[in-house]
């Protein structure tokens, strides 16, 4: 049973799929692994730290490998390298791609899109969204700091008193809490809001001011699933009333408000952004999703009337020596449940039901029935 640690093409990637701690693990299991030279240098990890436990580095890594892992999904000159019938987990993206799924299937690969596992309790140990919004949630809060010309907390000093800075995260999910937790770390006042009611006791019990339109829509605003449905435009005008005013006052926003298959919900609009005072800062988590804040530009900082939005991707990929970490640790435990450990084989069952929701391509095919292609 071989395993390869691909290294990441794409410049702007930073992650790497395997650390020091998995490598073992998987050794344990009776695996060979290779790795991609080079493959972990921008999370900290040279090809040393991997040898040393018992890897080999190799420009072969991926030639003969059973299982190849990934962060992003692989391009079409990548599958090249390929073995036909090879186990490929990475973070897919699979939705409106799907020529890249096509691509997946001809390359006869079984591909694993992690962001595709439930969130059941079984599978929380294997969860990537939760591991990288939680970083990504962190960063954000780091990025606002960085960008706002004043100090966080309130400073009380023999030459006069610097006051709190406001900090308002929209959307509370695992990248909104750990933005709460990381601002209110730093001494800032922060309220938050979402349109899912459970959040209300979430974002009080992290010592934050919780503001929502609190109606019959939103007692109702949350999923079987646990997440956020698109709300009506009615609700989404009293909601934008409400926290016009609210933005008015505020030094940083950090907004994270995503729906599950659709495009971010337009939480801040241009003439909200123009209300803040100059120096104030944004930075929006769903910019690779069309943002939450209108003007946001993919990768940069836009500046409007001394007011900065941030749009930076991949923020977890700004931690990415924290974000390989768990990355990693979530890829080997899903990968360990497909291991046979008396025979110390591959055995995929797949009738499990983390691996029918996750497995994109198998055998030529694209098997998930969220991405038959439309006949
Ligand atoms: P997400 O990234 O899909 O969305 C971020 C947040 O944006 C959500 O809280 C959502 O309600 C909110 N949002 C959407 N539209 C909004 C709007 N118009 N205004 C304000 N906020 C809006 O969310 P997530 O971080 O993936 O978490 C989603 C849910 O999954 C949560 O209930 C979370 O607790 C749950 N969860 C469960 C598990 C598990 O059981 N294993 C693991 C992680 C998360």
């Amino acid at each position: 049973m071989k395993i390869a640690v691909a290294k990441e093409i794409d410049p702007l990637e930073p992650r790497v799929a395997a650390s020091p701690d998995t490598v073992k693990k998987f050794k344990a299991l009776g695996a060979e692994i290779a790795v991609e030279p080079g493959a972990g240098i921008k999370s900290g990890l040279p090809d040393s730290e991997f040898t040393a436990v018992g890897a080999t580095v190799s420009a072969d890594a991926l030639k003969d490998a059973d299982i190849i892992i990934k962060v992003k999904r692989p391009e079409a000159s990548e599958l090249a390298n390929y073995r036909r019938g090879a186990l490929v987990f990475a973070i897919m993206d699979p939705y409106g791609n799907d020529a890249a799924l096509k691509a997946m299937a001809d390359a006869g690969i079984a591909s694993f899109a992690m962001e595709l596992m439930p969130r059941i309790t079984r599978a929380q140990v294997m969860d990537v969204l939760s591991s990288q919004a939680n970083l990504a949630g962190y960063r954000a809060v780091i990025e606002g700091a960085e960008a706002f010309g004043r100090a966080f907390p309130m400073m009380m000093t023999a030459a006069g008193t610097v006051p709190a800075t406001k900090v308002f995260v929209m959307g509370v999910g695992v990248a909104g809490l750990q933005a709460i937790a990381t601002a209110r770390r730093l001494g800032a006042m922060v309220s938050a809001t979402d349109v899912r009611p459970a959040t209300k006791e979430q974002v009080e019990s992290l010592g934050a001011k919780f503001l929502a339109v609190e109606d019959e829509e939103f007692k109702n605003a949350q999923t079987a699933g646990g997440y956020a449905k698109e709300m009506s435009k009615e609700y989404q005008a009293k909601q934008a009333a409400l926290t016009a005013e609210h933005i008015k006052k505020q030094d940083v926003i950090i907004t994270t408000a995503l729906i599950p298959g659709r495009p971010a919900p337009r939480l801040v609009t241009m003439e909200m952004v123009k209300s803040m005072r100059p120096g104030s800062v944004l930075v929006d988590l769903a910019v690779e999703r069309g943002g939450n804040v209108e003007g946001v530009k993919l990768g940069e900082t836009v500046e409007i009337d001394g007011v900065k939005i941030i749009g930076y991707p991949n923020l977890a990929g700004r931690v990415a020596a924290s974000a390989s970490g768990l990355y990693a640790r979530n890829l080997f435990s899903f990968i360990e449940t497909m291991i046979d450990k008396k025979e110390k084989t591959l055995a995929v069952n797949w009738d499990d039901e983390l691996v029918k929701a996750t497995a994109l391509t198998k055998d030529g095919a694209i098997i998930h029935p969220n991405f038959q292609p439309k006949a």
